[in-house]
């Protein structure tokens, strides 16, 4: 069991699923300090994930993970294992890739490939020639199908 630190999410994206909205071109990034309530005082680093208060509430720390811990009251190990950065036995404690969409919305875009699929299937099996256009859609739905398959395998 131990703590990979390469599995903690981009300091940006973790932000964001905080329900923060970081902002500025630079390096450093502005947001709301959740810690005393003030709403562009704290300051981000996109890159490493330091964070620090400008507004004197003493809130800061060095990466994502000191931060999950300080705004949830969880400890090391907690925090670590929230972010998918904890591994047990050598299989992370959660899923490290995002899927590329939602279960329900996968199930829809399935669905609607396999139909597709099906009739063109159904229509070779009769004699029915594919035109060019129908070849390329086909191979559309082929990948989505595949891509699918292959996220929630
Ligand atoms: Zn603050």
């Amino acid at each position: 069991m131990s703590f990979i630190r390469d599995r903690l999410p981009d300091p940006v994206s973790y932000f964001e699923s905080q329900g923060q909205n970081p902002k500025g071109p630079g390096k450093w990034k502005t947001m709301g300090c959740t810690f005393h309530g003030g709403s562009d005082s704290m300051r981000i680093n996109s890159t490493t994930g330091t964070w620090v208060c400008m507004a004197g509430c003493g809130a800061r720390g060095g990466d994502v993970l000191a931060y999950h811990m300080a705004a949830h009251g969880l400890d090391f190990m907690s925090a670590a294992k929230d972010l998918g950065a904890w591994v047990d036995d050598g299989k992370p404690s959660k899923q490290q890739r995002p899927k590329p969409l939602p279960a329900t919305e996968a199930i829809r875009v399935l669905a609607f490939e396999s139909t597709l699929t099906a009739i063109a299937a159904g229509n070779i099996a009769h004699g029915v020639q594919l035109t060019d256009k129908d070849r390329a859609r086909l191979y559309v739905a082929a990948q989505r199908i595949q891509t699918i398959s292959e996220a929630f395998a």
